[in-house]
């Protein structure tokens, strides 16, 4: 298969209705062209996904396409962008049409589910790697950044953080959950869900600050915590603890929730008053959301981020 045949028969699909009028060439010509709208901003981000480094070398295919759009995709939520646009820049060893197959339905349905176009590429021989840029946009000035967080803010987690890690885990042979418990894992870790709407939901109820976790609770929060020159308390014992981690002893699935990554979570902070708002509106969408600490002005010798038990009620 050529290279032109393959982009054809594999990644060349219209784009969705929301961004028809958008693209003005897609894929096809040296480069794509797109209109933004007039007002807005473009946010655009790009992730790397290498086989053996980002995803277990067994992953099929279908979850490797989910995947490689679903790391973008968190990217635009945690900014509480609109994502519109996308392009796809493949590393492959060999074009194996079955493989090519599954991978660009899995990617597809992901695209048409959150309306985002592929307007082009790259294709090349070599190691197994994904590359997605994401292009979104937002009406000037809107960015849910890093660097907004107040003390008095609480600090609050999207779904069960540590359910990937649990997943991966369970595959190394390091963990053993119940079967059903270790397939939701493996799932959470082969399909990560970006949190869109839950993102909007937060730009619109004034949200402070935002990342999406991919690193774990301990160490994603300091992005935050620097970028906004505040310190922060995180509380153990409010960290949501997935149902399906309960048959573990309470320090191995804290570990996991803590130091474990890859579940694209969003953390967020936002003033007391605005979290019931954002609570209920999570809570309509389907996505559990839990405040797990709060922001504290950073005095030159305190920890930036300190773990404690019950410190707090809500
Ligand atoms: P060029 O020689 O200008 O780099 P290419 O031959 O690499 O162009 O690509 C031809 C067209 O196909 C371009 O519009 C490019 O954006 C698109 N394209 C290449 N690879 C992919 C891909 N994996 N997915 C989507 N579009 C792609
Ligand atoms: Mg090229």
């Amino acid at each position: 298969m050529s290279e032109f045949d393959l982009i054809r028969s594999h990644f060349t699909w219209p784009a969705p209705a929301a961004r028809a009028t958008s693209v003005i060439r897609g894929v096809g010509d040296d480069a794509a062209i797109v209109r933004v709208p007039v007002g807005d901003e473009l946010l655009v981000s790009v992730d790397t996904l290498i086989s053996g480094v980002h995803f277990p070398v067994d992953t099929v295919p279908h979850a490797i396409g989910h995947k490689t759009l679903a790391v973008n995709l968190s990217d635009m939520a945690a900014m509480g962008a609109t994502a519109r646009w996308f392009t796809l820049a493949l590393s492959l060893p060999q074009a194996d049409p079955s493989w090519l197959t599954d991978f660009a339905r899995g990617l597809r349905e992901l695209a048409d589910q959150h309306q985002v176009a592929l307007i082009g590429g790259d294709t090349t021989r070599g190691p197994l790697s994904l590359t997605v840029q994401i292009m979104g946009t937002l009406p000037q000035g809107q960015a849910l950044l890093r660097s907004g967080a107040q003390p008095g803010d609480v600090i609050a987690v999207s779904g069960y953080p540590g359910e990937a890690a649990a997943g991966l885990a369970c595959l190394q042979g390091r963990l053993t959950l119940p079967p059903t418990a270790a397939a939701h894992c493996r799932q959470r870790l082969d399909y990560p869900t970006p949190r869109l709407s839950l993102g909007y939901s937060l730009h619109r109820h004034g949200a402070h600050s935002c990342l999406d976790v991919s690193d774990g609770l301990l160490s994603d929060p300091r992005h935050i915590l620097q970028a906004s020159d505040t310190a922060a308390r995180l509380d153990s014992a409010r960290l949501p603890l997935s149902p399906v981690l309960h048959s573990l002893p309470i320090e191995t699935a804290q570990t996991l929730m803590l130091n474990g990554g890859d579940d694209y979570e969003l953390l967020f902070t936002a003033a007391p008053g605005d979290f019931a708002a954002i609570h209920e509106e999570a809570r309509d969408l389907g996505v559990p959301v839990t405040v797990i600490g709060e922001i504290v002005a950073q005095a030159p010798a305190d920890p930036l981020l300190c773990l404690t038990t019950n410190w707090f009620k809500c």
